[in-house]
């Protein structure tokens, strides 16, 4: 069913230790066509900036042997007055959201030009965590403060030039609706779909993110990627691997294999999932 991954991180990314030559013949023995290195561009501070350089000069490299592998970045969107803070110390130590100053700004680490001057390809926007409430010492808050703000967030990402595929939908690493996806409403599910469809950007199927969920959860997720689909968008495939390629997190299997049972309960078929085009990339 699935024949391409687009969010892979390599050991250029803080979290991951991943060899581009790992990648490539784990890929290449899943039998996928094409793949993209997404390895983490979260602030504009140095350490992300020279990963993100570092990443996209040794996939450059390994193309030469892998032609089917990809540049790409995983961007998350950060508060702006942070991001301007980083912009003039250099550094995110110290930073406190000066009294009256704009919470809900939002901004991704590098614009098109540097990304496209690395060689980069495409983009993955994704949301991680509040940035409303970054430098004020204040917490996640409540599950509808949380679920507004994570909504808030995709809708942007959503509308910005840079993304090319929006990664992981509704991920919060503690988000409460991993117990009942159903309790997002509609009205923020078509809301956020329709800016997708209407953007022309794709939405991602990560396996790091379903298998994270319950049984259930896994069913309702796959669901709502069906409906994703059948409303025009195209779903394209990320295994976010970050120490193992395309493992299912228990170290026992494959992950495009281990989703493959709730994928298909909620319809998907092959030819369903989307390969990345030559039109679709910088
Ligand atoms: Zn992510
Ligand atoms: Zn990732």
């Amino acid at each position: 069913m699935i024949q391409s991954d687009f969010h892979i991180h390599s050991e250029y990314s803080y979290d991951a230790t991943l060899k581009l030559s790992e990648i490539a013949e784990g890929a290449a023995a899943c039998g996928f066509t094409r793949i993209g290195i997404t390895d983490h561009a979260n602030y504009n501070d140095p350490p992300f900036l020279s990963d993100a350089r570092r990443s996209a000069a040794a996939v450059k490299e390994a193309q030469k042997k892998y032609p089917f592998m990809l540049s790409g970045v995983e961007l998350t969107p950060i508060q702006k007055t942070q991001f301007d803070y980083i912009a003039k110390h250099g550094t995110r130590e110290g930073y406190v959201l000066p009294t009256g100053a704009d919470r809900y700004g939002l901004e991704l680490a590098m614009t098109k030009e540097e990304m496209v001057s690395l060689g980069m390809r495409y983009a993955i926007g994704a949301s991680h965590w509040r940035t409303d409430t970054i430098g004020t010492g204040e917490g996640d808050g409540d599950t509808e403060s949380l679920m507004r703000e994570l909504f808030r967030q995709q809708l942007w990402l959503a509308q910005d030039e840079r993304v090319t595929i929006l990664g992981h939908p509704w991920f919060h690493g503690r988000a409460p609706w991993y117990q009942d996806f159903s309790m997002i409403p509609r009205t923020m599910q078509n809301e956020l779909c329709a800016a997708l469809l209407e953007n022309g950007k794709c939405a991602e199927c990560n396996t790091g993110v379903m298998l994270r969920f319950e049984e259930r959860e896994r069913y309702q997720y796959a669901e709502y990627l069906r409906e994703m689909l059948e409303s025009g968008i195209r779903i394209t495939f990320g295994s976010d691997s970050h120490k193992a390629y395309n493992d299912n997190r228990k170290g026992t299997g494959r992950g495009d294999i281990e989703i493959e049972k709730y994928l298909l309960a909620a319809g998907f078929k092959d030819g369903d999932f989307y390969t990345l085009r030559d039109e679709d990339l910088w």
